[in-house]
């Protein structure tokens, strides 16, 4: 954006030498940071923060904007100073806060995230940040200080699903089947319904909670899981209908070898809504097992069913962007919680 940039440098010379602009100044430093040209926007800031005689208010906006064009531009440390110094002049104030609060939770300081959010009272962050200092507490060996630390973290917030997917993750790679199952039960009463399938769909995908790890399942891990599954299905069919549990109740008995049983509850899900695509696609993989089909046609046929299976299932309702992968954090808009799953394929 060549034009962009031609504007932003010559009014950047108009308003340099006008005292009153300051609000024109610090608008010229966010557009800097907006196209990614975060020196530049640093300086103006510095220019500003260096005037003679500036008023205490406008110095701390100018060292909060300088902190945002740090932490944009991944210096974090200098972000850190800057934002205190404003700290220093105007005192902690939310705004403040939040821009430590990310810092640190970027650097994978956690405890420290979630104590900004504690005293932001945002509770869905702050047992997030717990949940994700548990998993490292867990993943260093300190099984109790990590229980204490998950233990925080649905007190804080009870509802938080990736606190409880946390806590069974755990109990099912200790193989305490009896306790999952009681911890399973509260987590799907806790969770609110229309994020339940989270549990489900971290629980399936064999990977560290907060980590990137790809779906790995090894056909001996997958009979260790059975029971699991198992316990999961038992509960799911107490709960009140849903469609979304009970595909997922229909994935784990297919998992288990209960065709049949899968074809059932496919059919119930079919019942409740009519145009949820999975479920349909399960069948239809159900149905064409039991055809006798012409090597050409099964070829054919398999080219879509492949196409269908790479359709992404996870929606953030706040912006859109598609995922087969769950979030907690929508990776574009950065809402909280905003993932949906996409029951019908024009969602
Ligand atoms: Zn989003």
């Amino acid at each position: 954006m060549p034009d962009t940039r031609a504007a932003i440098d010559e009014l950047s010379k108009v308003v340099k030498d006008i005292p009153e602009a300051v609000e024109i100044y610090l608008a010229l430093g966010n557009l800097y940071r907006a196209q990614g040209e975060i020196e530049r926007a640093a300086q103006i800031r510095n220019s500003l923060i260096l005037r003679p005689g500036l008023a205490p208010e406008t110095k701390a906006r100018a060292l909060y904007e300088l902190g945002r064009d740090f932490s944009r531009g991944g210096f974090l440390d200098r972000a850190v100073s800057a934002f205190e110094k404003a700290a220093e002049i105007e005192g902690d104030s939310p705004e403040i806060i939040t821009e430590l609060a990310e810092i640190a939770a970027r650097s994978r300081e956690f405890e420290r995230a979630a104590s900004y959010y504690s005293s932001l009272h945002m509770p869905v962050q702050e047992a997030h940040y717990l949940a994700c200092q548990a998993e490292d507490e867990f993943n260093n060996g300190e099984e109790a200080k990590a229980g204490r630390t998950l233990s925080k973290a649905l007190k804080v917030y009870l509802q938080s699903p990736e606190a409880w997917l946390l806590k069974l993750t755990r109990l099912k790679k200790q193989g305490s089947l009896d306790d999952f199952a009681g911890v399973f039960r509260d987590a799907v009463a806790s969770v609110p319904t229309k994020l339940r399938f989270v549990i489900i769909e971290g629980l399936l995908a064999e990977s560290l909670v907060f980590g990137d790890t790809v779906k790995v399942v090894n056909d001996q891990g997958q009979e260790r899981n059975l029971p699991f599954y198992e316990v999961m299905v038992e509960e799911i069919s107490k709960s009140d209908p849903d469609v979304i549990m009970h595909y997922y109740g229909a994935r784990l008995l297919q998992f288990c070898g209960r065709e049949q049983e899968a074809g059932i509850w496919l059919e119930k899900t079919l019942m409740l809504n009519q145009d949820f695509w999975l479920a349909r696609l399960e069948l239809f993989g159900i149905a064409q097992s039991e055809q006798k089909l012409t090597p050409s046609f099964k070829n054919q046929l398999d080219f879509f069913v492949n196409i269908a299976r790479k359709v992404q299932r996870f929606t953030c309702s706040s912006c859109g962007i598609k995922r087969d992968r769950i979030f907690f954090v929508c990776p574009r808009c950065r809402s909280w919680h905003s993932i949906t799953f996409r029951k019908e394929l024009n969602q």
